[in-house]
């Protein structure tokens, strides 16, 4: 079985340049002892389109893409980034993959997904998922201009920052009933996921009394960050420093 890393919530973005260098030295270091790389979302704080991005995330795509040589690097849309396509890709040599994406662990059945799913008790925040992955919404945002997208993400964001303010951090977790049932829907044995921010590993038992796993990955911070590795030993974290 090959040696598989999973990260989550880098939120990548030109003002926080130190987790940048963290997140380049990391994949300059993650081969050989990695033979593929899994990123379960909100790899950057935003994504507008793949022709529009800072020039500090030139780097970025640079290293995946040298990493991508040694090692395959699957991508997953975060709420963040949703709008990597096609020409991300191409740039990064990296490969997107649709939630949920299952996959066999040493012999366990694994879901991965970036996690904002699994958060229905907040109701308002799923209405406004469904609104912006939809294909029209995509279309017209895309065919805005520059200057028009990074005003109408400013309208987002702040409309969201207001709404998280007002809510109680419950609500912005997974919902035990849903992680069950993503468990008992797909027939798995484990699911990784992010987005929370609230690094944990929990046992879940199904109602038909199977013992479940749920690992959940940390955000990076500027001078840390969090792998998960799957290899002969199982599943374990680990701190990536600078
Ligand atoms: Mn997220």
């Amino acid at each position: 079985m090959p040696t598989i890393g999973f990260i989550s919530d880098l939120h990548l973005t030109e003002e926080q340049p130190e987790r940048i260098a963290l997140f380049l030295r990391f994949l300059e270091q993650c081969s050989p002892k990695l033979e593929q790389l899994y990123i379960l979302g909100d790899l950057f704080e935003i994504w507008l389109g793949d022709d529009l991005y800072p020039p500090a995330y030139q780097p970025v795509l640079d290293g995946l893409k040298q990493a991508s040589n040694s090692l395959t690097i699957f991508v997953m849309h975060g709420n963040r980034d949703f709008l990597m396509a096609r020409q991300f890709e191409k740039l990064t040599g990296c490969k997107i993959i649709e939630e949920p994406f299952i996959l066999n662990l040493e012999g366990k059945s694994t879901l991965l997904m970036h996690g904002d799913l699994l958060c229905t008790d907040d109701q308002d925040y799923l209405k406004m998922r469904e609104l912006l992955r939809s294909p029209e919404w995509i279309e017209s945002f895309l065919s805005q201009s520059s200057q028009q997208r990074i005003e109408t993400a400013k309208g987002l964001r702040q409309k969201s920052q207001t709404a998280i303010q007002l809510k109680d951090s419950e609500i912005m977790d997974a919902n035990t009933d849903e992680v069950i049932e993503y468990f008992e829907r797909y027939q798995v044995e484990q699911i990784i996921h992010g987005h929370t921010h609230r690094t944990a590993t929990h046992n879940h038992t199904l109602p038909s009394g199977e013992q479940t796993i749920r690992y959940v990955l940390d955000e990076w911070h500027d001078l840390y960050g969090q792998l998960l590795i799957s290899d002969q030993n199982g599943l374990h974290f680990e701190k990536i420093q600078s």
